[in-house]
């Protein structure tokens, strides 16, 4: 670590404007028209004008400012013009020796550096006068100039200055300085976090030389309100990348009253330019926090040491207090969330919940929402959900985010996807191809045809289409509560959904293979056989029509969740098969890995399906589905119809279809689901609520679903009698976590 003696140690330089006129002829052969000083913390800077129109910034420098300092602005000027041209900064002028700097004697005797730059147009603007696009634009040029800065390398930029906020804990010493006791309690607990949450990581951080100080004295405006010009390269560091951002805002927005929501603009510019990683962007706050603290503590010592100068020094501090006190009310934990938000660039801003509730009430009255008290949720990960307050949720109840939420190999897969290419399949494109080989390979080899679509529905709607075309016949077999979708075709194959005596003709049920409580129980000889034979029934009452398609859910996810012995499927199967119906195996909820043995819930009874459904885990949360098929039986379907969705299939939905499919492969999830899956009650998925006369109690499971919610556990309740708990969780749900749900449905069941 180079060690210098500190600027802010030292006088600031006091030469008298004939002097200046004397070193810029001497030194530089300007002979300057007018003079004009310009603010400085602990430089002398003029404006110079010529009789011939030109303009330059002539800067004294600190006696501090040692010659490798210098040297390192010099270089850095020359780097970011190379690198980025357009980026408003000075350019170093030559002295008449060819040098960058010329030494003068001081009044003092010491000996100072002198330089000379072009002058930037712009001006030196306040806060309050920023709107947001102004704010914006600065947020845009500081991280332009981080990258500009990016590959920039000299020895001397390992040195110590107070202003660099990752020096924060070095300012303990002065916060006696404070005169107000509060006041300095406030800073001292920035300092207690930033050492406790900050320091730690900060070595962690991508780092490289950086501006150091992108405040408002140091950007210009123009009258446009966009920067024109950065000056003042006095702070250069290597220090991490984000602290730029930091000082940024926490200057920046300085005596504004609406400080905090402003940030948004400013972080939103520079994440256009440099998406923050995730660790930066939960520091930012934090370091939102250091810089003002640094501001409130420095000037506090300043003003003792300098009182001449304590007008300068205390322009920005009554505004940095103000941005302390209001982190210090809301929080510093959720302006940090509220900053960390900002880094996404999200399209849409947040709203308080009851507001939400109400907007989406009005706009969208049909959306049904889970559980009296709805639960906004603002991101997930993992097996957690978290509301706008940061609260987790044990969610138990999501065979979507079958990976887990916001699996970065998805998000990764979709994001890149989505930067390359994002068609239709009516062009060539080998994810669709890939896609569609994954799952053959998966499937028995009948199945050799595949059709990518947008969701569950969709894919039995098509097989619905298909199903007619190929067997000429107009009748289907569902269970008596099955779900298959919310299109026309695949709603009237939909009993849970029917509304009160609905029941389209075409549809004949039967009943679902309930050993517990339905018409044959587990302890008969031969009830799942006495239950396939419904189907022969089934067949006949759908008369005329004929029977074209049997729709079978492996798991009966919405008949109370039930896993009969293998045997039912296969004997289903086979008569159905028999009476010339195709069996369409739907896995939009039981596939992807979740019964723990197969890929495919069907596979445990080794049926050949005509047709399988896939959707909602597929893509982890990207709409994707998708439809396997016997080639042959697409024949039916006359060539000139054309079958194609705009969406379906296109390239970022298949990245995230084989990003999910991997992500099982190679994190052994099948296992984890068989692991686990049978540490929560030996594989059992379903509690089943009954109350003493063995009669369902859907209103019970009502109350035990909301009372789990009250606790930050996510579930619901399923079954013709809406009386079984459904739990349903990511397959990345481990013991710990079933353990924490078995815990808290024991006391809820207890109290209920
Ligand atoms: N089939 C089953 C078994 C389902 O659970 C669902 C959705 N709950 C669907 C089909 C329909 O899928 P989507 O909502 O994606 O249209």
């Amino acid at each position: 670590m180079v060690q210098r003696p500190d600027p802010l140690e030292s006088t600031p330089p006091a030469f008298g404007e004939q002097a200046a006129r004397q070193i810029l002829r001497e030194g530089f052969g300007v002979e300057a028209s007018s003079l004009k000083p310009l603010a400085g913390e602990r430089d002398q800077n003029f404006r110079v004008d010529t009789a011939t129109g030109q303009r330059f910034l002539f800067k004294i420098s600190n006696p501090a400012d040692e010659g490798p300092i210098l040297a390192m602005q010099a270089a850095a000027l020359r780097h970011i013009e190379q690198v980025d041209p357009g980026l408003p900064v000075m350019r170093a002028l030559p002295t008449a020796a060819g040098e960058s700097w010329v030494e003068v004697p001081g009044p003092d005797g010491r000996t100072y550096p002198a330089r000379l730059f072009t002058f930037l147009p712009g001006q030196v603007t306040p806060s309050t006068a920023l709107t947001a696009e102004a704010m914006w634009s600065h947020g845009q040029i500081t991280a332009r100039l981080g990258r500009a800065l990016r590959g920039f390398f000299h020895p001397a930029a390992d040195y110590e200055i107070l202003w660099d906020i990752t020096r924060l804990p070095s300012l303990r010493p002065l916060l006696p300085h404070i005169p107000d006791g509060p006041r300095r309690v406030q800073v001292e607990s920035v300092l207690d976090r930033f050492e406790a949450r900050v320091a730690p990581v900060l070595p962690g951080l991508r780092a490289q030389v950086i501006h150091g100080d992108m405040s408002l004295d140091n950007v210009l405006f123009g009258d446009d309100l966009r920067v024109s010009g950065i000056v003042d390269f006095g702070d250069m560091t290597h220090a991490p990348l984000v602290c730029d951002l930091g000082v940024a805002v926490g200057d920046v927005l300085h005596g504004r009253d609406d400080a905090i929501e402003a940030a948004d603009a400013i972080i939103g510019g520079y994440v256009s330019v440099t998406p923050l990683e995730d660790e930066e962007a939960g520091l930012l706050a934090d370091l939102v926090a250091a810089r003002l603290a640094t501001e409130v503590t420095v000037t506090a010592w300043r003003r003792g040491l300098y009182p001449d100068n304590a007008a300068y020094a205390a322009t920005g501090e009554p505004g940095a207090r103000a941005f302390l006190d209001a982190i210090e009310a809301m929080g510093i934990d959720a302006v940090a969330r509220r900053f960390r938000e900002a880094c996404r660039r999200l399209p849409y801003r947040r709203s308080a919940t009851s507001a939400l509730l109400e907007r989406r009430r009005r706009v969208l009255p049909r959306s049904p929402l889970f559980y009296s008290d709805p639960v906004h949720l603002v991101r997930g990960e993992g097996v957690w959900l978290f509301d706008p307050d940061d609260r987790r949720y044990l969610d138990c109840y999501n065979n979507v985010a079958v990976v887990g939420h916001s699996h970065p190999r998805v998000v990764q897969a979709v994001t890149q996807q989505q930067q390359l290419l994002a068609t239709h399949s009516r062009y060539l494109h080998e994810a669709i191809v890939e896609l569609a080989e994954r799952l053959q390979s998966t499937l028995p080899p009948e199945l050799d045809a595949v059709m990518v679509v947008n969701s569950g529905s969709e894919a039995n709607d098509l097989a619905w289409r298909i199903a007619r075309a190929a067997t000429g016949r107009a009748g289907a077999v569902v269970t008596a509560c099955a779900y298959h979708g919310l299109t026309e075709a695949t709603h009237a194959l939909s009993p849970e959904e029917w509304a009160h005596g609905e029941r389209p003709a075409h549809v004949a049920t039967i009943p679902a293979p309930d050993g517990y409580r339905g018409l044959y129980r587990r302890e008969e000889d031969g009830w799942v056989e006495r239950y396939a034979a419904h189907i022969d029934d089934a067949a006949r009452a759908l008369g005329d029509r004929g029977f074209a398609a049997i729709y079978l859910d492996p798991a009966f996810t919405a008949d109370g969740i039930l896993s009969p012995p293998p045997a039912y499927l296969r004997e289903a199967a086979r008569r159905a098969q028999t009476l010339g119906g195709l069996v369409v195996a739907d896995e939009v909820q039981a596939g992807h890995g979740r019964s723990g043995s197969h890929m495919w819930s069907f596979q445990a009874s080794g049926i050949a399906p005509d047709m399988v459904a896939f959707g909602k885990p597929m893509g982890n949360g990207f709409p994707v589905a998708a439809l396997a098929v016997r080639s042959q039986l697409l024949e039916a379907v006359p060539e000139e119809v054309e079958l194609f969705s705009t969406f379906g299939g296109n390239p970022v939905a298949c990245a995230a279809a084989l990003a999910v499919l991997a992500v099982i492969e190679e994190e052994g999830l099948m296992a984890n689901a068989a692991e686990v899956g049978s540490y929560l009650r030996h594989g059992l998925l379903s509690v089943e609520l009954i109350d003493e006369a063995r009669g369902p109690a859907a209103g019970h499971a009502r109350k035990v679903t909301e009372a789990m919610r009250e606790r930050g556990i996510l579930l619901s309740a399923t079954g013709p009698a809406g009386n079984v708990l459904k739990i349903r969780p990511p397959l990345v749900f481990q013991r710990q976590h079933a353990d924490l749900f078995l815990d808290v449905l024991d006391e809820v069941l207890a109290s209920s």
